[in-house]
């Protein structure tokens, strides 16, 4: 279906179709007005109107921006098949589509289109990524009017009113009331359903052994998917992961089914063991639409919204079959449907106007400097085993595996396995961003960068979060069966068996011991540490550094 032309040496054409072709090369004498539709705004539902009045729409397939990292595998097809995916799309409803492969930056793509289409002139939606931003900024000032960029959509909240108070340190919690005030979701009468804003304490079941977790949705790649892997392969080889086993949606409609199944499938027990872990459960109940949503393929809005349908719906039926069962109170004699439960469906909610929103205004508000964030000053390279999964440290092992197979972890294999790890065992924070940016599907910089160095690493000093998440043994032991089959025994802090994170912990509370003392939420780190006797502290530093110095030693 992709024809390959090539105008010049620099630029390798892909064109949907014969006659879009032949249109390309008469579009200097009549394509004057373009859309620029960036990489991770693949629907039209977000564009202003006004927009459809455009001669076409022009996307970049960038061989360079692809490049900056050694991005997975998986991480190129998904985005790659979604955009030629998107453009037949966009040809079918009509439009006329200039799809462009090309070894330069978008922006560099978009240069070149201008200089050789005098009459040509481009509106962009602001990219949500700093880099290709302040690129298409350089871009309008070189072209002026022929350049008109206009607000990025794609996300609820109006980033501009919130990015003083979040550089000042505002959290999350208090940011996330106020949008749910201000759309009103989960409100009633003014107040949050249910009477609390928030239902953690709820969510932070471990999974029982006999909990069935559903199949996550997985889709055969079709011809242009396979086409996608093929390329992938050929012009990055080196990078991170395979292509193999590719079951990723590619297409806003099997993005909507991966969500319709995350409603009627997983949803209710989102909440309960959002932050459990298991064997060879990558996925548990997640809803796995964080790569949808990334690339626009998902709204924020609409995924928010038929989740409320969906607890709404839910209540309702519950109520109409409770009257229809005869019990004169409305309750459960002949009911056997059950309510969404509200921990669930706040659960989920806060991640998206929540966490997902707030952490794109901390990024608004704290680019470029916090790209140099170091707090602890950590300078060791990322262990080995971030690449190839081999260790036998269990909880590694398998959050790392995961990564490498699909190119994703749930949040707390996130937070507390693999950033856990790094900041105990002094690894760069910066080095940790790359790897999370390059290693897993739903990362762009907007997104990646404020987890990592604000909330995993601690690297921003506490902007983001009030303190540093790490963890000893006994918090993975709690919320997994990691343990079990590990070859370390999570009960031992010393010797030769002793879980590794045991004494790493207790080692990064020695040395971070003067930062973290001015720190309230870990007082009673440093006082446990402080009654500890001297001999166990040896013991402590000197496995620490032995375990360390032979990291060290594997890595190089
Ligand atoms: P679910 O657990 O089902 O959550 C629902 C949705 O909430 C997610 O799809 C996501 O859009 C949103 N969400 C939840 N938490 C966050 C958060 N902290 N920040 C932003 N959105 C959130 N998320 C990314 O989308 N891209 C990343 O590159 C990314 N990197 C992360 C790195 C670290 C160190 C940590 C701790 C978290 C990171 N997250 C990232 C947030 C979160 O882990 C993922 O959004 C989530 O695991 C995606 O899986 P899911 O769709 O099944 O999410
Ligand atoms: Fe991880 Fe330690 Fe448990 Fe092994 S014993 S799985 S290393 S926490």
């Amino acid at each position: 279906m992709f024809q390959k032309s090539t105008g010049n040496d620099t630029i390798r054409t892909l064109l949907l179709a014969c006659d879009v072709r032949t249109q390309y090369y008469q579009s200097s004498r009549f394509v004057r007005k373009l859309l620029y539709i960036h990489q991770d705004q693949l629907n039209l539902n977000c564009f202003p109107e006004e927009l459809s009045s455009v001669d076409a729409v022009i996307m970049a397939e960038s061989v360079a921006d692809a490049s900056i990292l050694p991005f997975h595998k998986k991480k190129l097809v998904l985005e790659w098949s979604a955009r030629r995916h998107f453009a037949s799309e966009l040809e079918k409803d009509g439009y006329d589509v200039i799809l462009s492969q090309t070894e330069k930056t978008s922006a560099g793509f978009l240069r070149e289109y201008l200089e050789s289409h005098r009459d040509a002139s481009i509106v962009i939606m602001e990219p949500a990524e700093w880099t290709p931003r302040m690129e298409m900024m350089k871009l309008a000032d070189a072209f002026g009017e022929r350049i008109r960029i206009i607000p990025n959509t794609f996300f609820l909240a109006d980033a501009g009113s919130w990015t003083d108070t979040v550089r000042n340190g505002y959290r999350m919690e208090f940011f996330y009331r106020e949008i749910r005030r201000q759309t009103g979701y989960l409100m009633d009468d003014g107040k949050p359903e249910g009477g609390e804003w928030n239902y953690d304490d709820r969510n932070r079941k471990s999974l029982p052994d006999d909990e069935n977790v559903p199949e996550s949705p997985s889709f055969t790649p079709d011809k242009i998917t396979q086409e996608v892997m093929a390329d992938v392969n050929r012009l990055f080889p080196d990078h991170f992961g395979s292509t193999e086993g590719f079951a990723y949606a590619v297409t806003r409609k099997d993005a909507l089914q991966v969500f319709r199944n995350f409603l009627d499938v997983r949803l209710e027990n989102f909440g309960p063991y959002q932050d459990a872990m298991a064997d060879g459960e990558p996925f548990l109940f997640h809803s796995l639409i964080s790569p949808y949503l990334n690339i626009g393929l998902l709204t924020a809005r609409e995924v928010c919204e038929a989740a409320i349908e969906a607890y709404d719906a839910s209540k309702k039926q519950k109520t109409d079959s409770g009257k229809k069962g005869g019990g004169s109170d409305g309750n459960d004699e002949g009911d056997d449907s059950k309510t969404l439960p509200l921990n669930s469906v706040e659960g989920f909610l806060r991640q998206i106007i929540g966490w997902r929103e707030y952490i794109r205004i901390y990024y608004e508000a704290m680019m470029p400097d916090v790209r140099e964030a170091n707090h602890f000053s950590y300078g060791e390279e990322l262990p080995d085993l971030y690449w190839s999964a081999d260790t036998d440290m269990n909880c590694l092992s398998q959050a790392t595996q995961s990564v490498l197979d699909h190119g994703y972890a749930h949040h707390i294999q996130r937070l507390m396995i693999l950033s856990n790890f790094s900041n105990l065992t002094g690894s760069d924070p910066r080095r940790l961003l790359d790897w999370f940016w390059f290693a897993f599907v739903d990362a762009h910089e907007w997104v990646v960068l404020p987890n990592v160095l604000g909330m995993s690493t601690f690297a921003d000093g506490g902007v983001l979060a009030s303190k540093p998440y790490v963890a000893g043994g006994n918090y993975i032991n709690k919320m997994s069966n990691h343990c079990k089959s590990c070859r370390y025994n999570v009960k031992a802090r010393t010797g030769e068996s002793a879980c590794p994170f045991n004494y790493l912990y207790w080692n990064f509370v020695d040395r971070e011991h003067d930062k973290l003392k001015q720190n309230p939420r870990i007082g009673f780190m440093i006082r446990t540490w402080d009654k500890k006797g001297e001999e166990e502290k040896q013991n402590i530093r000197e496995q620490s550094e032995v375990f360390l110095a032979e990291l060290k030693r594997y890595n190089s």
